[in-house]
């Protein structure tokens, strides 16, 4: 990882685990590729490995074009008003969007729809949510633009998994459908949810989850402690995770802020620096208009 005009000279992810975890989420193992390297005609079984060789890829010319938000309110602006003009530029001319509202829990997901709209409502976008459509592969191959809300991460992979929309959404993804997401929207896109501020209220049947950028993320980060407070504070928790997780950092992106993907490199914008978190290292800042190149 390579910081360019920002604050941070940090260790690299090196491109060969990168590739590593898209062969291993890819599903085909070693043996079958070892075997269609020997043999020149290509048997059926052998597509596995040419799909996972093409996954591969497309993930490392990938032209991502992700928009991650921290949260979509500010204590001053309405719903998603500080994000309009960045989530404009993300989407560009894109008309048709579908919307994942499956991290909303309390919140029935036509009114997340609907408080969506109201909130873009400048952009002349037309939104429909995801649980309208009988066929979610299509309804995402054939929208201009995807966006993912927050609420609660757990309730939000539970319904992608239970739905199959994993593959075909990180699909869309890597081949550079504009992805807008806030809170649990943007933690998805991570290689797993285990830096997720919410409760487990239901079981995801597994923490996996987009691995469409090779870091964890942290929404809504803050070390702010009110007073009194015993309990960890977030730099511990996630001082936990990279511990037990040592080769994967985690990116904490407070209130206000957002990270742009565009193929490989990553910019931070916003009012505050980020945080990475690391293994065995204090915690490093990213300044505000970094960027990054992973
Ligand atoms: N519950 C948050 C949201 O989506 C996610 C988080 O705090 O990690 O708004």
């Amino acid at each position: 990882m390579r910081v360019l005009g920002g604050v941070e000279h940090s260790r690299s992810l090196p491109t060969a685990r990168r590739k590593t975890s898209v062969y291993a989420s890819s599903g085909f193992s070693m043996h079958s590729r070892r075997r269609f390297q020997r043999s020149s005609a290509v048997e059926p079984r052998d597509w596995l490995y040419v799909w996972g060789w093409a996954a591969n890829a497309t993930y490392i010319c990938s032209m991502k074009n992700l928009l991650l938000l921290s949260n979509s309110r500010m204590p001053t602006t309405a719903y998603l008003e500080h994000a309009v003009d960045a989530i404009r530029e993300t989407i560009g001319d894109a008309k048709k969007i579908v919307l994942i509202p499956y991290a909303s829990v309390t919140i029935a997901w036509d009114s997340t729809a609907k408080n969506v709209r109201n909130a873009l409502e400048s952009l002349g976008i037309e939104i429909t949510a995801m649980h309208h459509f009988k066929d979610p592969a299509k309804a995402l191959a054939e929208a201009d633009a995807i966006m993912v809300n927050g609420g609660n991460t757990f309730n939000l992979l539970h319904h992608l998994r239970r739905k199959e929309i994993i593959v075909p959404l990180r699909s869309q993804i890597l081949a550079g459908k504009p992805y807008v997401g806030w809170s649990a929207g943007s933690a998805i896109c991570a290689p797993t949810i285990r830096t997720t501020n919410d409760m487990p209220i239901i079981d995801p049947s597994g923490l996996d989850a987009l691995g469409v950028i090779d870091f964890q993320l942290n929404a809504h980060y803050t070390n702010s402690v009110p007073e009194g407070w015993m309990g960890e504070t977030r730099d511990q928790r996630l001082a936990e995770f990279v511990a037990l997780n040592p080769t994967v950092p985690v990116f904490g992106l407070p209130e206000g802020d957002w990270l742009r993907v565009r193929g490989d490199e990553l910019k931070l914008h916003g009012p505050f620096p980020g945080r990475w978190f690391r293994s065995g290292q204090e915690p490093v800042e990213l300044a505000s208009g970094s960027v990054v190149v992973v």
